[in-house]
Formats: structure tokens, sequence, C-alpha cells
């Protein structure tokens, strides 16, 4: 909230595709807690489920039928998951699927991409996007020169900046949602699947955000490219602290008490955790991502539409459920692109809108969460406070030059 001027909203509690904070003011969220709400706050199936589960008792070290039931779903549903362990964040799920990476190929260094972020993995904090990016951090602090020489980064859709160096993992995200969401070009993630095999270097797709969101399968199902190991995380616990790493049997064995990569969590796959992320996906058929995607469509057409009656040059780049709004004359490709856009009139313009009780990521360098909860009232009243936001920047930039003070 500081990149745009703002305080921060305090919550007081969530219904649906609504936030209401403590001064009892409602706002439609676009956020919903930077995406495992699919379903929107507080869903009655995901609240029963919860609750019932925690009737029963709240963590116990030891297997569970739900923790298996919900590994089989994962299993069911994404192409290069066959054997699944949780964890409790994604930065601990990335993290652990890098151990393994390097454990399997006795490889050290890890490519990955400019604009993306992993969670606060030391070794991948450079460059990274998300808060990072908000807040103008090209590297963190306290990561130490030897996790740093091991990160490779290149730059996201350039095939031909691809290094063919012997890698332990190519992480990415498959639809980057860190920098705001950057597609793949076509053929790109083909390209990393080839890199891969010929260098002997593992593929990790990091689907924290995409996994279970942009369909059944996540991005690898929509593009057809299977990765070695899978990151997912947010939807995976429907609200609660959960998220997973999978992949091949082979690989996955490797890991601890099977094998001898050693990984583990005390409250991993805790029942609150399996509950909410099993009553999530049972919500995620073929009908709900139809509907998802058309929510989607409907508010990405319109914020075009509205930037075009405005003059506002602007892009929407969205796929089923995420959407990014950058202020910018052509479509962007990369981190480079992102940071050429104009974020102090993001920054306006998400101050604009939370005054007229609209809540989004207060940062280009983030993805909007369209959800099962949102609807058409939800997608009017956003567009209708755009199209004043967007009218009020547009006259003020036709005024000159755009000033940092402009935002103060
Ligand atoms: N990977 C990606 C793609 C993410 O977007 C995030 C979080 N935004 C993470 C990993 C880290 O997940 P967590 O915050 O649960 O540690």
């Amino acid at each position: 909230m500081r990149s745009i001027d703002r305080d921060p909203i305090f919550v007081a509690r969530g219904e649906g595709a609504e936030l209401i904070d403590v001064d009892g003011n409602r706002y439609v969220d676009w956020m919903l807690s930077w995406g495992p709400l699919i379903a929107g706050h507080a869903h009655p199936e995901v609240v029963e489920a919860v609750s019932s589960a925690a009737a029963g008792g709240t963590s116990f070290g030891a297997p569970t039928e739900a923790e298996v039931d919900l590994a089989a779903e994962v299993v069911a549903r994404v192409p290069g998951a066959e054997m699944v362990r949780m964890t409790s964040s994604g930065t601990e799920a990335t993290m652990s699927a890098l151990r393994l990476a390097r454990a399997a190929t006795g490889r050290d260094r890890i490519l990955k991409f400019a604009g993306a972020y992993h969670g606060h993995v030391d070794g991948l904090l450079a460059e990274a996007g998300s808060g990072l990016a908000t807040a103008g951090i090209p590297a963190s602090p306290g990561v130490t020169a030897a996790q740093a020489a091991d990160t490779i980064i290149v730059p996201w859709n350039e095939p031909e900046a691809l290094p063919m160096g012997e890698f332990a993992a190519i992480v990415c995200e498959p639809y980057p949602a860190n920098m705001g969401l950057v597609p793949p070009q076509e053929g790109f993630l083909d390209k990393l699947r080839e890199l891969a095999d010929e260098t002997g270097s593992l593929l990790v797709f990091d689907e924290v955000i995409s996994g279970f969101r942009v369909a059944r399968g996540g991005a690898q199902e929509r593009e057809g490219v299977v990765p070695d190991l899978t990151i997912l995380g947010k939807v995976i616990g429907g609200g609660v602290p959960a998220a997973a790493y999978a992949g091949r049997r082979g690989l996955m064995e490797r890991i601890a008490p099977a094998g001898d990569v050693y990984q583990a969590g005390t409250l991993s796959g805790n029942p609150l955790a399996t509950a909410a992320g099993l009553a999530t996906l049972h919500l995620l058929d073929e009908e709900a991502y139809g509907r998802l995607d058309a929510l989607t469509r409907s508010l990405a057409e319109g914020l075009e539409t509205v930037a075009a009656e405005t003059g506002v040059a602007a892009q929407v780049a969205w796929t089923t459920g995420l959407l990014t709004l950058f202020f910018s004359e052509e479509p962007v490709h990369d981190y480079e692109g992102a940071k050429r856009c104009d974020t102090e009139r993001y920054g306006a313009f998400c101050r604009a809108m939370l005054e007229s009780g609209v809540y989004l990521p207060p940062s280009q360098f983030e993805a909007w969460f369209p959800s099962l909860a949102h609807g058409h009232s939800h997608v009017e009243r956003t567009l209708d406070a755009a199209r004043s936001a967007l009218e009020a920047l547009g006259a003020s930039s036709r005024r000159g030059p755009r000033r940092s003070e402009a935002l103060r």
C-alpha cells in the first residue's frame, strides 16, 4: 500500500467476493488473499469442512485419509504429478523441490527468469517480481554470494537468450503473474522442455498461482507441456496454509523416508488444510472453469473498452482467473516491459478505485484474482469505478508530462 501512498485497510471480514473493513466500508475484492480463495471468502462448503475437521483435532503429525484423498485429487488433475509431498507454504515447496532437483542431478545451478517470484527462497530473490519489484529491491541483503552465484537469470519469453548450461533445474512460473500477468509466447514453454531434455536439467513449473486456477490441471494441462516437478500452493489449501510439490514417481521416491533427500514439516498436510483444499477442489469442475473464464473475459473486455473510451493507453493481459492492467502503449512480454509501464499511473488508478469501493492489488507487479464468487454486478461496479478513475487520470495526463508529485 506504501507504493500507492495509502494506509492499508484493516479487514473485519470477508463475504464471497467482498471485503468489509473495520470502519464498515465494503469493497469488491479482486485480491482475495493473493489467490487461494478461488471460491471466495468463507464459502459455506469450505467453512463447514474446516469446522468439522477442527472438531476432530487440528494436527496429528501422522497420516490421515484426507491427506491421501488430497494427493489423489492432485494426481488425477495435474499431468506431471504421480506422487505428492505436502508442505505448509509455497516458499517451502519451492525450496524442497530445488533440493530434490539438485540431489537428482548432482548439480548446483538453477536457471530462473527475471520478474518471476518463487517465494522467499534465498537463492531466488534476485530480480524477483511481486513485493520486491513493488519496493524496488533488486536483490535482498542476507543472501550469501554462493547462493546468488548458483542462480542464473535470463529474460522471460526470449528463446535466443536461453543458455545451454547444465542446470539442476530450469524453474519458471508457466504463466508468470508476479510481474503482472505475462503469459508465455507461443512455443516458449516447449523450448524450455527441449532445453531441459537436451541438457539433462529438470524442468520445474511453479504453479503456485496457476495451479487449479487457469484450468483443472493448471498451465501444464492448458499448454500441453509436462514438467518434471510441479510446485503447488494457494488454491490447494483453499485459504488455509498448504502447499505441495509433485512429480514423477522415480524422482519423488528420492524424498525421505522412502529416499535420502530430507524434508519434513510439523504441520504439513494438517487436517484443516486438507479439508479446506479438498472442499475447494470439489467445487472446481469443468462448469466452474467455464464460468470463471467467462467472468474474467467480461472484466477484461470491459476494462479494454473503458480504457479505449477514456483515451488511456492500457493493456489488459488475462487468462482464466487471472488479469493485469498495464498502463502501456504496447503489450508486455517480459520484466523489462513491465517495468517500463506507468506504475505511478497504476498507483493513482488503484487509489481511486479503493475510494470507489474496489480493492485491487496495490501494485502493477501482481495479478487480479477473479473467482467463482464474483458475478456480473461486481464486474459492473468495477467498470463504473474504472471509468471514473480513468476519466480523471486521462484528464490530468493531458495537462502535461506526468510528475511523481501527482501521486502525493
Ligand atoms: N511461487 C509463486 C508463483 C507465488 O506467487 C508465491 C506467492 N505469491 C510463492 C511461490 C510463495 O508462496 P508462499 O507465499 O505460500 O510462500
